[in-house]
């Protein structure tokens, strides 16, 4: 089910255990901004997750109030996980959603990369 991006940050979402420790990953990167980890229902060959450590809901969340460092430290950050996979020279998708019509599922801010092979279509349906 997509979220309400309009909700206040729930500190039980699952990146947030995560983030905590409470829930395993398999971690690809981390940095004093953000942690990066293969999504558990991969849908590329390669398939990341760059999440901040700070409590965003959003990137509408995000763009809205983050410190010009934060936000900084997060495109840093999905950058240096995409040189770490070596996806810089063949090239990658980024993609974010965002609320209902994004179909946003986890209330905290994430960043998709897919990498591994060539992608065509710019949206499936
Ligand atoms: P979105 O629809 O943009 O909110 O995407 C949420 C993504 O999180 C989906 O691709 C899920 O497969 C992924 N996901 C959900 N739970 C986990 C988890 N515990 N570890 C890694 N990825 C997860």
């Amino acid at each position: 089910m997509p979220i309400d991006p309009k909700l206040p940050y729930d500190d039980d979402n699952i990146f947030a255990k995560i983030l905590r420790g409470e829930l395993p990953c398999n971690k690809v990167y981390e940095d004093e901004h953000v942690l990066a980890f293969h999504d558990i229902r991969p849908q590329a060959p390669v398939h990341v997750l760059v999440i901040p450590k700070d409590r965003f809901v959003s990137w509408d969340d995000f763009t809205a109030k983050g410190s010009d460092a934060q936000i900084a430290g997060f495109m840093r950050g999905v950058g240096e996980v995409t040189r770490l996979l070596q996806l810089d020279t063949p090239g990658y998708r980024l993609m974010v959603n965002m609320g209902e019509h994004g179909h946003q599922e986890v209330p905290h801010l994430h960043v998709h990369i897919f990498g591994g092979r060539r992608f065509y279509q710019m949206i499936s349906d």
